[in-house]
Formats: C-alpha cells, structure tokens, sequence
C-alpha cells in the first residue's frame, strides 16, 4: 500500500490528513483509488479527460513521475506519492496564453512558423500575446532580445541601468560602437523595433530590487534571468517562485554555461540547487574571470528556445534538468535537478515568504554601500596619484602587480614587479617587511587579498593600490590600455 502525501492546500478534501495509504500498484491506481476515496479531490488531481492537471506535480519518493513511467510508474509498499500543485497561486504559462490575432503582415513575416504544424497560426498567436521579462541586456539578454523580438513575442520588456561601454562589444551583440555610452535599454529596444515593429518593448530602467521586483514582475508570464551576480539572482528566483512565474536561468563564466528552467509548474528553484550563495569573491564575476564572446549567444539562446517552447506549451521544458555546457570540449551533460522539500522559498514549509536584503544575504555591499567605499580612500590604501608622486620622487618602495602575466601584457605600470596572486603566499619570504610596499591589480580586489596575505605574516608597511591598474588608466596615465 503506498503512501500519498497530501500537500496543505488539498487537505481540506481529505478530512484534514496528510498521507493517506491506498491500494494500488502503479502510481496512476493509488491515485485513482485516493480521489474514489475522496471524490472532492478528483477535479482537484485530474482534468476533464482524465489527465493528471498540469499544475500538480507528482513525485514517486524523489522523483518526478514524468521521469520515471508517468501514471504507470510502479508504486510498491514502501514508496511515497507526493502531489506537488504550483506554489503561492501564480498560474505562471500552466493557464493557456492569450492568443492576439494576426494581420497579414505579420501572416507573411511569420511564414516560416505558421507552416511548422507545432507552432501554426494558433502558436503564432499565442506568441504574439506573450509577455516575457529580460533581467539585463548584457550578454545573455543581447541574443535573447534580438531573437524572441525576430520570434515575434509580442511584449517585451527590459530591466537594465547600465551604459553600453566598449567591453561590452566583444559579445553584447544587440550593440554596436556608435552606442558606446548609450543606455543599454535605448540601444537594445532599437534594434528589437528595427528587427520586428510588431512587437512592443517596455524599458525598464532600474536596478532590479526587493522593492520594485514583485511590481514589475506580475505583469509578466515569463522570466528570463540574464543577470550577473548573485543578489539579483537569489531576488530573481524569489520573486518569481513567490509569483509563481517560469525563470528561464542562464548563467557563463569563461567557456562554461548553465541553463535551466526555475520554478515551472512546482519544479526546483535556484535556491533548492544553490541554497547559499558562494562567499563574496570567491566565484570572479566575467568582469573579473573574462568569458568568450561567443558563449553568451550560446548560453543566451538556449533560454530564448525554452521561453518559446513554454509559450507554445510544446516539447519537454528545460526543468527540473540543470544543462551544462562546456565549450571548450564542445559537450553538454545534464543534471537532474530535484525540489527540495525543505527549501526555504518553494519547499514544504517556507520561510522566506516576502522578498528580503539580497545584498546583506549574499554578503557583498549594497551598489550605495559600494560607491561610498569606492569615492574613499580607506586606512590601508592609497589613491593612484600618491603612488604616480611616490614613483616620481623617487621614493624608496616596492611597487607589486598580483595579476596574471597574460594580463601584464596587456598593460602594466613601469617599475611594478610582477607577482602572481596564486604565487603570493609562499614568495612572502621574497619581500622586505621594513620597506614600505604597494600592491596593485586589475580592480583592487585581489590585491586587498595579497595585502591582507602580507598584513597576517606581520607586514605592517602595506597599502592597496585603490581601483588598481584601471583607476592608473583613468588618472594617472591615459595611454595605459584598459580591459
Ligand atoms: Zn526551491
């Protein structure tokens, strides 16, 4: 006799219980011989043809059944059924999308849909009713917006604050070098309009934040997160298991990328894979780590296919499957992902039930915290100009570069050392604690680490370099290239 677990919003049709054992020897019997139980629950489980409703998952131990054998999947005496409907009312895409019709512009734009049978005029329809949300147009946001907008979604919108700058144009394909201080939003919604004028693109210019999230979100079916750090990330997956809306995840780094679909009809959420982030500086960010031009396209289109397969409601979404994808071996593995029952946002039991500080949770300091510490000049630093005088006086110190040599290369300061941080903790012996030394980097952030190396071994004649080689750049020495 398996077991069925009765999630709390169905107990009311079960007299308050919340396993009930039932006869049965497949998962499709016990639930069958549940709801003759209890026939309140029927219309509850199952649709008018008798399927199981899309918005309840049913799990047999760990495992979703539509991995396993769906309602003929083996259920023996010691196996629990869970039914796991959507979480906190959102319909998310489990309700048809609306359809708009088409007119006949838009008939001959989109022939080649209209004539694949899964897509079809009623898909095209479906499409052009959609309303999908892009967090960023950075790398991943720059394919996704040019191809959902080519696709014909037919609303489109856009949260970004930022400026395109010429780092950008290695990969942010949706830019070109006229844009070059431009809002990403303006240049990003021309060329989707200039692509496709039948669809309409909302700029949302703002950092995405626990006060606005929910706000913008909820006028929205689906989610696409093209975000690159990890406070805006957790609030992405919060918001949209809170909302009850598909996040279509993407991440890179370097020749490596991620894609899955978060939160879909009671699927796993960022937080049931990753349930704490990673310490702050540990995982570099692309600005820090570099990525390949190409990897976002990659990355980025593999979540515009599931946002058009989760409006057309065809194929086997991307949830509850976590893809990985290696470049550099030109190979995908997948993982299977699992909700976790005690997740703090989308489990049994929540308690995260309204958006928190996704600043303080992943330890990293809030974009005012950062513009204060960064207009300063803290004990233990000194600005880029002092260091210029110091070098020009000629002063007696040591000058030390903590970056990788193919970075050197790239730029360096005249009469810095080089000494790469990997290589810091055991050349300590190699610097002279009675000298006064100053360590640079790229930014300023792993030559903090390389002071605080040096400070711990007793050094106390050590300062940081502040904003490192690019601040050098900006004023110090304008031919030095920045990267
Ligand atoms: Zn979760």
């Amino acid at each position: 006799m398996p077991r069925i677990l009765i999630p709390t919003p169905l107990r009311q049709y079960t007299g308050k219980q919340d396993a009930v054992s039932v006869d049965g020897s497949t998962v499709g019997e016990a639930l069958s011989a549940l709801t003759s139980q209890y026939p309140d629950l029927r219309k509850q489980i199952f649709n008018d043809q008798g399927k199981i409703r899309s918005f309840v998952n049913v799990y047999l131990n760990d495992e979703d059944i539509r991995y396993l054998g769906k309602d003929s999947t083996t259920a023996g005496e010691n196996d629990t059924i869970s039914l796991v409907p959507s979480i906190a009312g959102g319909s998310g895409v489990a309700e048809p999308i609306e359809q708009a019709s088409l007119s006949k512009d838009e008939i001959l734009r989109y022939s080649r849909h209209l004539i694949i049978p899964e897509v079809g005029m009623e898909g095209q329809e479906k499409l052009k009713a959609a309303r999908v949300l892009l967090i960023g147009a950075g790398g991943l946001g720059a394919p996704l917006g040019l191809y959902l907008s080519a696709a014909g979604v037919g609303r489109l919108g856009i949260v970004d604050f930022d400026v395109v700058d010429f780092t950008n144009l290695q990969r942010q394909v949706i830019h070109s070098t006229p844009d070059v201080g431009r809002k990403k939003l303006d240049s990003a919604a021309e060329k989707m309009q200039a692509i496709n004028p039948h669809v309409s693109v909302t700029k949302h210019e703002t950092a995405l934040t626990s006060e606005n999230a929910l706000d913008i979100l909820k006028d929205y079916d689906i989610v696409v997160d093209g975000t690159d750090n990890f406070p805006t990330r957790y609030l992405v997956n919060d918001a949209c298991v809170l909302l009850g809306k598909p996040n279509v995840y993407g991440s890179i780094f370097r020749f490596e990328g991620q894609a899955t679909v978060f939160a879909y009809q009671g699927g796993p959420c960022y937080r049931c894979l990753y349930p704490e982030p990673p310490p702050p500086g540990l995982v570099p960010s692309c600005a820090e780590g570099g990525v390949l031009g190409i990897l976002p396209g990659t990355i980025g289109l593999i979540q515009a296919t599931e946002t058009v397969k989760l409006i057309l409601g065809i194929g086997e979404p991307l949830a509850g499957r976590l893809l990985l994808y290696d470049a550099l071996a030109m190979r995908f593995r997948e993982l299977k992902l699992r909700r976790d029952p005690e997740c703090p946002v989308c489990g049994e039991h929540p308690t995260i039930t309204k958006l928190i500080d996704y600043h303080q949770f992943c330890g990293v300091p809030s974009p005012r915290e950062a513009a204060r510490q960064e207009s300063k000049v803290n004990e233990g630093e000194i600005d880029v100009t002092e260091v210029k005088q110091k070098l020009d006086r000629g002063d007696d110190f040591t000058l030390i570069d903590v970056r990788e040599p193919h970075e050197y290369k790239i730029a360096s300061i005249p009469g810095a050392r080089l000494v790469p941080l990997g290589e810091f903790p055991r050349r300590v012996g190699e610097f002279d604690p009675e000298r006064d030394i100053v360590i640079h980097c790229k930014s300023g952030m792993r030559s903090a680490k390389a002071c605080g190396i040096l400070r711990n071994a007793g050094f106390k004649r050590v300062r940081n370099m502040k904003g490192g080689i690019l601040a050098w750049s900006d004023r110090v020495d304008p031919s030095v290239p920045k990267y």
